[in-house]
């Protein structure tokens, strides 16, 4: 298989810049497609901030940051990505829309692209089932943000190739993050683990054990996680952990994956967390205020 070069991002949200940076910094070619243009002039800016941060702590060249940027082309048009070896869908966690947006990208798409998704919980294989290519199509997921976090977890659907995952291993290490594959499960290896605490969390505040203070300050102080649960699950998207937790309940159907009913209203209400402004904390202010 050639090289990787050519790079398409879809969904310029949370994780499609930080996605769009790792790649920028790593020499690819990026092409950065979301449905929003102003979504992708803000992704822009976010890299540009973020890899100024890199460049003031001293971990990047001034040079090598205009390098990184200069290489993220906005593409407001998915046949901008007809030249792309490495397509990664990193849209909103809705199986339709990622499906649609699949279906719309195989007309656009060389024949030899490999295709990915950044899905946090949904199945490789039915989003592969999409595509005219499930052999060369394959989950990279990516953690928030992906400019820090060092791992990558890797699902290959049911019909995934070698190839494909040979070249997926070899982007990783260029990349320089460490891979951690799972097997195409619900919410694969780390949401598994890591949602339904969130969830827990959440029935802990809901239930009124504690407040949102005494839940985060206790996991902080009392387990050593550097982050509390519902600042965590505010920093990942209140719609993004209701999803991963709907995918596990009716994926794995065991009613200890149901998600809390206060989760469910928080996004009813379209507090969605940091990217909305509120959540478990409210951002309008200098340091994040608790909302309960
Ligand atoms: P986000 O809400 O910040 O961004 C989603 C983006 O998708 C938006 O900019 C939206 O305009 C765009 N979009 C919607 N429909 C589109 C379409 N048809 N074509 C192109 N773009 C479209 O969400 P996010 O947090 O960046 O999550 C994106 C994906 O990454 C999801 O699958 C999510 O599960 C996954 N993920 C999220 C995290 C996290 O911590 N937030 C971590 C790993 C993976």
């Amino acid at each position: 298989m050639a090289e990787i070069q050519q790079i398409g991002v879809i969904g310029a949200g949370q994780m499609g810049n930080g996605i769009a940076h790792v790649f920028g910094a790593a020499g690819c070619d990026v092409f950065l497609n979301d449905i929003d243009e102003a979504r992708i002039a803000a992704a822009l800016e976010t890299v540009e901030k973020n890899l100024s941060r890199q460049v003031s702590r001293g971990d990047l060249a001034p040079e090598d940051a205009a390098d990184a940027l200069a290489r993220i082309k906005p593409t407001p048009a998915l046949s901008g990505l007809a030249d792309c070896d490495l397509i990664i869908e990193s849209a909103s966690e809705i199986f339709d829309l990622k499906k649609e947006i699949f279906e719309a990208l195989i007309k656009v798409a060389k024949p030899e692209a490999i295709m990915a998704s950044n899905t946090s919980s949904m199945s490789i294989t039915a989003l592969a089932a999409a595509t005219d290519r499930p052999e060369r199509f394959i989950g990279i997921h990516f953690m928030n943000p992906a400019p820090v976090m060092r791992l990558v977890e890797v699902i290959r659907g049911i019909a995934t190739s070698k190839e494909t995952f040979d070249a997926t291993k070899a982007v990783i290490e260029r990349l320089g993050k460490t891979m951690a594959v799972s097997e195409d499960f619900p919410a694969f290896i780390v949401n598994r683990v890591l949602m339904p605490m969130i969830n827990e969390a959440i029935y802990t505040l809901y239930e009124g054990v504690g407040s949102v203070e005494a839940i985060d300050t206790g996991l902080k102080l009392g387990a050593n996680h550097p982050m509390g649960p519902l600042a965590l699950a505010d920093f990942v998207g209140l719609d993004t952990c209701l999803a991963i937790m709907q995918v596990l309940y009716e994926g794995l159907a065991d009613s200890k994956y149901r998600p809390c009913p206060l989760l469910v209203k928080y996004v009813e209400a379209g507090w969605l967390g940091r990217k909305t402004g509120r959540g478990f904390y409210d951002y309008s202010g200098e340091t994040p205020a608790p909302t309960r």
